[in-house]
């Protein structure tokens, strides 16, 4: 037996109820396979063995008081996965399913994805199972308090560097700074996603979804296509979405849907401009529901589905998919629909969003499919341009940043062909997602010796 299937099964039998955390593995390492022979160096040093075990696990007890005084306890994760080739680097995730398999599996694809950026970023996740959905400023304000206080003595700008997600946004991300500026008593790059006031940078909040579609722009220029004209299937209304959905704009696309984990819209006109803005200010200032979307333009609202279910059922075409809500939000069933009706590419903006089973649609149908550790890579690697910017004590105007985050795109695309084609499955992203970033780190973790 090789040893990455050693590995995989050792993963699954010391974890049995991380069920995420082994998917991530399984897909991940599987890839990795033509790596062992070519490579039986990183064998002896037990490099594969490694690599699936975090540096460091920490949980800890969040306690805060409601509006009325009402104590609440959630639970606290840091997951510091891998930091051979830079400071642990990764989000911090509000929502009620997050759970250890999550942060698990969201810090060892992180490890793969910040090592591809180009730039020197070790892997890393945290967060809560919080639900921020309902709770006043105040409530969000002592949450994010009570979980620095935690979190402060783990992490600092040389060390681990945490970033928003899901649920955790400009507003959380202010509040967990000025916590951990007050008890540290010094005002240093430690989080990333900060206001443009306190040294954040331009563009970052704008990077994960613009860097999404320039990924896209990239696998669909391989077949001589664009996004010109093109009818583009959005998930989720948060961050990645939104931008994902202004850049498509940019490019001449029509995007005809967006979705919360309450309901889908669907508007075949097209969400425009306008139509973006007003989606932003409902989510981001008024912290409102996409369902009042179809209240106030020509739409149809779907209420308890996602994009991919009323995709499905409704049989609607559309070219280019860009999945941008959450992990496994696209399963085989969806997958099959997309590509019958037409669906030539997937981008995907969020994190492990199309189960395995999606995914080998994808290839059976070859398609091009741009897996998150790649395709999304463009949000973290913003947040590593706005820790070259704090410590340089610079701010680069919005056109630097936007051209070095569609420079690294372009290179991170390229470094997946390259490695897809040197490792024997040409065109394939996902191996050469998985390749080009673990070679990064596993050369690392060699030339340091067992640690
Ligand atoms: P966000 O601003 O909190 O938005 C998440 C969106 O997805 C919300 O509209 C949310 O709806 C929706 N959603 C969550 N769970 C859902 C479900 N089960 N069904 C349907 N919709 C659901 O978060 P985000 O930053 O955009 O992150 C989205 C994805 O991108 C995640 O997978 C994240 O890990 C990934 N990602 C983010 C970044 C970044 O820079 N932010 C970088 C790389 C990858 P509700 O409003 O109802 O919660």
């Amino acid at each position: 037996m090789s040893v990455i299937k050693n590995v995989i099964d050792k993963v699954k039998h010391v974890d049995p109820d991380q069920k995420e955390f082994h998917q991530a593995v399984t897909e991940v390492m599987e890839t990795l396979e033509p790596t062992e022979k070519r490579h039986p160096e990183f064998v002896k040093a037990g490099i594969y063995e490694r690599i699936v075990e975090p540096e460091r696990t920490i949980m800890f007890r969040v306690p805060w008081a409601d509006d009325k005084g009402q104590v609440h306890v959630n639970r606290g994760f840091r997951v510091q996965f891998n930091n051979a080739i830079g400071p642990f680097k990764g989000g911090i995730r509000l929502h009620p399913s997050v759970n250890l398999s999550i942060i698990k599996f969201l810090g060892f694809e992180q490890t793969f994805k910040n090592s591809l950026t180009t730039l020197p970023m070790g892997g890393a996740k945290g967060g809560s199972d919080f639900d921020p959905k309902g709770k006043s400023d105040g409530e969000i304000m002592r949450f994010c308090q009570a979980f620095m206080r935690e979190l402060f003595r783990h992490i600092g700008p040389e060390t681990d560097v945490p970033a928003g997600d899901i649920g955790v946004g400009g507003r959380e991300i202010g509040y967990m700074f000025g916590y951990y500026k007050k008890i540290r008593n010094e005002h240093t790059g430690v989080l990333t996603g900060k206001g443009l006031e306190y040294g954040g940078s331009l563009i970052r909040p704008e990077a994960t979804g613009y860097g999404t579609v320039y990924f896209a722009t990239e696998m669909l220029a391989t077949r001589g296509l664009d996004f010109k004209n093109k009818l583009v299937a959005v998930s989720g209304s948060g961050n990645v979405a939104q931008y994902a959905i202004e850049k498509v704009n940019q490019m001449g696309g029509k995007v005809i849907s967006v979705c919360d984990s309450n309901a889908t819209i669907i508007d075949e006109c097209g969400i425009d401009n306008d139509k973006c803005c007003y989606l932003m200010e409902l989510k981001n200032v008024n912290h409102g529901r996409v369902s009042e979307y179809s209240d106030k333009y020509k739409s149809v609202c779907f209420t308890g589905k996602n994009v991919w279910d009323v995709i499905r059922e409704q049989g609607i075409k559309v070219d280019i998919a860009l999945p941008c809500a959450t992990q496994n939000e696209i399963d085989g069933e969806n997958a099959a629909a997309l590509v019958k009706n037409g669906c030539y590419c997937v981008a995907e903006g969020a994190n492990m969003p199309s189960t395995p089973e999606a995914i080998k649609v994808y290839q059976d149908a070859n398609i091009l499919y741009g897996p998150g550790k790649a395709a999304n890579a463009g949000g973290v690697a913003t947040s590593g341009l706005e820790m070259s910017q704090n410590s340089l004590k610079l701010s680069w105007s919005r056109e630097e940043v936007d051209a070095r985050l569609l420079g690294i795109m372009k290179s991170i695309h390229k470094s997946c062909l390259d490695a897809a084609e040197a490792y024997g499955k040409k065109g394939d992203y996902v191996m050469g997602a998985n390749i080009a970033g673990f070679l990064k780190v596993a050369k690392t973790m060699l030339a340091y010796g067992v640690v």
